[in-house]
Order: C-alpha cells, then sequence, then structure tokens
C-alpha cells in the first residue's frame, strides 16, 4: 500500500476542468513532484488531498483509508499538511505564535511541548531571530519558511509544498533543496509543486507533470526535462 493513492481525480469550475483524471502514488519517504506551467491545475489537486476543495471525481486514500471529503483539518490529524501558494500567515501574531497554533491545533500538543517544537522547527528553517516579529513584518520569502515551520510542526508526516520556493534566487533554491532533503531525513515524506523546472530537479526523485488539468508525464526528473510533450507544453510546439 502506498502512503497516499490518488486515482481519477477530477475537479470542475464550471465547464473549467481544473484537474481531470489524475492518478498518482506516492511511497513512504519519497519526494514527488507535482510540475506544470501556471494554470496547470497544481494548486487545484492540492487543495482536494488537503481537504480544501471537494473532488467532482476520484478518491484520495492515506494509509489506505479514503480521506476524500474530510475537512482541512480532520485531514491534517490523520497526517496530511500543505503550505498555501500565497502562505496564510496571522498577520499580527508573531512569527512564534504562528507556528504555535500549528503545534496545538493540528498536533493536539499541550502547550509546554507544543511552544518548544514551535521553537525548533522556527530555528530548522532559519527563523529564529524573528521569532518575536509579527508575522507581516515578514519578507515573502521568509513567510514561505514560516508556513513550512508551520506544517512540520503539525508533526504530519506528510507534507504538500504549493511553490514554496516560488521567488526566490538559485542560491536561495539551493538553500531551500538542501532543508527539504533534511525534512526527508527527519522522516517526513513530501509533495512539492513548482512551475520552476530548475527547482525540482535537484529535489524530486520523480516528477508527475500536469497540463491543463491533465497528467502528460511522469518519471525521473531528468528523463521528464527531455520528455517532448513536457517541452511542447512549456516552451510551445516550435521548440518540441
Ligand atoms: P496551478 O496551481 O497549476 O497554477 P490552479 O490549480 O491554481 O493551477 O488552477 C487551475 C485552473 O483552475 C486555472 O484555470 C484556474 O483559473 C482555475 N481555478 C482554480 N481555482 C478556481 C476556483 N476556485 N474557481 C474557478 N476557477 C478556478
Ligand atoms: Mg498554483
Amino acid at each position: 500500500m502506498s502512503l497516499l493513492e490518488v486515482h481519477g481525480i477530477t475537479k470542475s469550475f464550471g465547464s473549467l476542468m481544473a484537474v481531470n483524471g489524475v492518478d498518482l502514488a506516492l511511497e513512504q519517504g519519497e519526494i514527488l513532484g507535482i510540475i506544470g506551467p501556471n494554470g496547470a491545475g497544481k494548486s487545484t489537486l492540492f487543495n482536494v488531498i488537503a481537504g480544501l476543495e471537494r473532488p467532482t471525481a476520484g478518491s484520495v486514500s492515506y494509509r489506505g483509508r479514503s480521506i476524500a471529503g474530510l475537512s482541512p483539518d480532520a485531514v491534517c490529524r490523520l497526517g496530511i499538511a500543505k503550505t498555501f501558494q500565497i502562505p496564510q500567515l496571522f498577520p499580527r501574531l508573531t512569527v512564534a505564535e504562528n507556528v504555535l497554533v500549528a503545534a496545538l491545533y493540528g498536533r493536539g500538543a499541550g502547550l509546554h511541548d507544543a511552544r518548544r517544537e514551535a521553537e525548533e522547527w522556527l530555528a530548522f528553517v532559519g527563523l529564529g531571530e524573528k521569532a518575536q516579529m509579527p508575522a507581516e513584518t515578514l519578507s515573502v520569502p521568509e513567510r514561505r519558511r514560516a508556513d513550512l515551520a508551520r506544517v512540520l510542526a503539525t508533526g504530519a508526516p506528510l507534507i504538500l509544498l504549493d511553490e514554496n520556493m516560488a521567488g526566490l534566487n538559485r542560491t536561495e533554491v539551493e538553500a531551500a533543496v538542501v532543508l527539504l532533503r533534511e525534512v526527508r531525513t527527519r522522516g517526513r515524506s513530501l509533495v512539492v509543486t513548482e512551475h520552476i523546472m530548475r527547482a525540482i530537479l535537484g529535489l524530486a526523485d520523480r516528477v508527475v507533470v500536469l497540463n491543463y488539468g491533465e497528467k502528460i508525464a511522469e518519471g525521473r526528473p531528468a528523463d521528464v526535462m527531455r520528455d517532448s510533450a513536457v517541452i511542447k507544453a512549456y516552451l510551445g510546439e516550435s521548440y518540441a
């Protein structure tokens, strides 16, 4: 049994098929990349898995248990936590309090343990110095790291990161890749979306490519990058 199994997930908004019949599976300890141009359906697929959107059709199971249709908080307590493409922090709370909330409600930790968890994960993502600042004072890359600390603090074994490396320069991407590999070393499994392929090459074991809601390729990152359907989706017909 895979850790996560997605079968035939379809999500339509009116006549638009944002996600169309997507299958995927994730093994324990794996880092799976989901790439695709803007509008390909990456965030919608994540929202369905995390319980933020109800699928039009298809099934999602986690450790063999069906989770489609569960609320986001129920999905989180079962073990799946997601960051947002635009980080959703409580702006007036401190950075530490934002992470504390995740440890308290996501994991159900007592206050003492939750404080320790929050402190540990903030240090892990390199935001220890900013712990007592209001979240609204953080830069966009810092917000993404705070969002990462939040999902880690929930204790969820499966982490979904929605373009968590967007807007980072090359050096910052390299640092983020090292950090995410360390997250895996600490026993978490990861599904990571990016629209920039470069970011995911050094990170993912396997990549799924979406285009207009459909899976058009799947495989090792280096192979997928050479796939003509993928090149066409990204660069247009003339390049393929
Ligand atoms: P990606 O994350 O790959 O950029 P999205 O999942 O955000 O793609 O969007 C896929 C498609 O679904 C886009 O055409 C987008 O405009 C549309 N879409 C996403 N969310 C909604 C929504 N709540 N209502 C209507 N259309 C939506
Ligand atoms: Mg998106």
